[in-house]
């Protein structure tokens, strides 16, 4: 398997430089790294506000149709 990754994690190296900022939602909040609905994210610990989140792109579009796929072929 050969997967491309010329690049760094850039999902998690904007969770850190984010992370432990002032929250721009209110005025007392900070950053911090949380998962928020299964994603990868910073959220402030006042207001609860996700600042920023990372979805996760591994998942496979086409994982339906790798159900189908009957394991008894012939
Ligand atoms: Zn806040």
């Amino acid at each position: 398997m050969h997967l491309q990754q010329d690049q760094p994690d850039q999902s998690t190296t904007l969770l850190a430089r984010l992370e432990d900022t002032a929250c721009s939602f209110c005025d007392d909040g900070r950053l911090v790294r949380e998962e928020y609905k299964g994603n990868a994210a910073v959220v402030c610990t006042n207001c609860g506000t996700p600042a920023a989140q990372i979805w996760n792109e591994e998942t496979s579009p086409s994982d339906a149709t790798t159900v189908a796929v009957s394991p008894t072929d012939r």
